[in-house]
């Protein structure tokens, strides 16, 4: 059960949450962790108060520095795409913190995240929002993404939620065998495509699945 001060009230109440629920469904998102998690995970303090009535919502929304938070649809598909077909997931990397909701998503679902964002403002906020829901197994770092996490590397997930032009290297190598990637990549005209990338002993197996919208996945940190 989730602390009452977190629930809402109105438009951010548990009634506008099993909403946007039942529209995942119909659009499509079936594993059920995925939707649980979703239905008892607070969207709206992951933004900002003006804009809390929209927090549930099928849309992504402004959460400062030109940066979005990911709609919920595309929250629900990349933790579906990275848990299908397998119970558990042990490390899993996330590039783009963002606000903090998707790495909240995750951590309710996978033993831990390790969350890299490259604007520390932004990086701050979703600690203290994920703190806020009590989830300790988040760990963040300020660096550009490009790098991966070396350090706690491999990871048997990895999601992606900015688009490069070509999957970086490091993030390719820090894949565990077994694990996967999933990834919105450019094809250079501002087409985005989103991938899911599995590693086998001999390569990368690469499954293209649908158009998407990110934001670019940028160099350097800020
Ligand atoms: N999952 C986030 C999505 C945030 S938008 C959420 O739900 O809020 C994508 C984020 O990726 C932005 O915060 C952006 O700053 C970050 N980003 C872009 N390029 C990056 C890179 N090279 N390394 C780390 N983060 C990056």
């Amino acid at each position: 059960m989730m602390p009452r001060h977190l629930q809402g009230i109105g438009m951010t109440s548990q009634r506008t949450r099993d909403r946007m629920v039942k529209r995942l469904i119909e659009q499509g998102i079936s594993n059920k962790r995925v939707l649980d998690v979703m239905r008892t995970t607070p969207r709206h303090i992951f933004v900002d108060e003006a804009l809390s009535s929209r927090a549930y919502e099928d849309t992504a929304l402004p959460i400062g520095y030109n940066q979005t938070i990911s709609q919920p649809y595309i929250v629900a598909k990349m933790t579906e795409l990275l848990l299908e077909n397998r119970e558990s997931l042990h490390h899993v990397l996330e590039i783009g913190t963002g606000c903090g909701y998707q790495s909240a998503i995750l951590a309710r679902l996978v033993e831990n995240v390790f969350s890299v964002e490259r604007i520390l403002p932004l990086q701050k906020k979703a600690q203290v929002s994920t703190q806020l829901l009590k989830l300790k197994n988040i760990r963040y770092l300020h660096e550009d993404g490009g790098w991966g996490w070396a350090e706690f590397a491999p990871y048997d997930g990895i999601l992606v939620a900015a688009s490069p032009d070509e999957v970086p290297q490091a993030l390719l190598e820090q894949l565990a065998i077994g694990g996967v990637m999933v990834i919105p990549v450019d094809d250079g005209h501002g087409n985005q495509a989103l991938q899911r990338i599995t590693r086998t002993e001999e390569t990368f197996d690469v499954e293209e699945l649908e158009p998407v919208s990110f934001v670019p996945f940028l160099a350097g940190k800020e």
